[in-house]
C-alpha cells in the first residue's frame, strides 16, 4: 500500500486549553504503516504542543512562517525558530493565508523558494493548476526523494463549507498536476486533497488514484472525527 499523509490544519480555531486537551487525547492514535499523521496547531501553542506529542506517532508541524532568518519583522515567525523548537516542516500558501491575509502568489512562491532551500520540509497549497509553480520546484527541489516537498490541492470553495469536491474533479486535477510534475521528473510528490473532508467522505478521497493523503480543517479539530479518518482506511 502507498503512503498516505493525513494532515489536520487547527487554523486559529481551538484555544489553548482545548488545543491541550485535543493533543493528549491524540496521543493514543498509534501509526499505521503506511500513515502518516501531523497536526498543524496555532503557532502560540506549537511548542507546548509538541511537546505533549513528542513521544507519539503524531508528528506537529507550522501551519506558515514569514521569513528566512531572525530580524526585524514585527509579528512574524521564522523557519529558524520553528527548528529550534523541533518543527521539521510547515504547511504554506493555503487559501486563507491568501485571500485573508492578502499573501499574493509571488509572495507564497517567494516563501516556497527560501523553504526549498532551507531544513524544513513544505507542504504547498494550491488551488489551482496554474497556482503550481512547477519551473520554481523544479529550480529548487534539490532531492525528490524524501518528502521534501508535498503538494496540497484545496479548492477554495470546499474549504470550511461542507462541500467537497467530487472525486472525478479530484483526479482530474491531480492527474494533471501528476503529469506535468512526472514531465519535470519530479514524479515522486505526493499530492494531498483538502476540502471539507470528514470520516465519511475520507475513505473514498484517499482511494482515489493519484491522491496521497488529506489535509483536513475543521475534521481535525474533533477528536472522535480524526480518529474516523485514520480509521477510515
Ligand atoms: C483546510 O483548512 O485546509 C481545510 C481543508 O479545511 P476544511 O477541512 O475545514 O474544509
Amino acid at each position: 500500500m502507498k503512503k498516505l499523509h493525513i494532515v489536520g490544519n487547527w487554523k486559529m480555531s481551538l484555544n489553548k486549553q482545548d488545543s491541550i486537551d485535543l493533543a493528549n487525547k491524540i496521543k493514543s492514535i498509534s501509526k499505521k504503516e503506511y500513515l502518516n499523521i501531523e497536526v498543524a496547531p496555532t503557532s502560540l501553542y506549537v511548542d507546548h504542543i509538541v511537546k505533549i506529542l513528542e513521544e507519539s506517532d503524531v508528528n506537529v508541524i507550522s501551519q506558515n512562517f514569514d521569513y528566512e532568518n531572525l530580524g526585524s519583522y514585527t509579528g512574524g515567525v521564522c523557519l529558524d525558530q520553528l527548528k529550534e523548537i523541533g518543527i521539521t516542516k510547515t504547511i504554506l500558501g493555503h487559501s486563507e493565508r491568501r485571500s485573508k491575509f492578502n499573501e499574493s502568489d509571488d509572495q507564497v512562491n517567494k516563501k516556497l523558494e527560501t523553504v526549498l532551500n532551507s531544513e524544513l520540509d513544505v507542504i504547498f497549497c494550491f488551488d489551482s493548476y496554474e497556482q503550481v509553480p512547477f519551473e520554481l520546484i523544479k529550480n529548487n527541489l534539490k532531492n525528490n526523494d524524501n518528502l521534501k516537498l508535498i503538494l496540497a490541492y484545496e479548492p477554495t470553495w470546499a474549504i470550511g463549507t461542507g462541500e467537497t469536491a467530487s472525486i472525478d474533479h479530484i483526479e482530474e486535477i491531480h492527474t494533471k498536476v501528476k503529469n506535468t510534475l512526472t514531465e519535470c521528473s519530479l514524479e515522486n510528490i505526493p499530492i494531498l486533497y483538502g476540502g471539507s473532508v470528514n470520516p465519511s467522505n475520507s475513505r473514498e478521497i484517499l482511494s482515489s488514484a493519484n491522491v496521497d493523503g488529506v489535509l483536513v480543517g475543521g475534521a481535525s479539530t474533533k477528536f472522535d472525527q480524526l480518529l474516523g479518518i485514520v480509521n477510515s482506511i
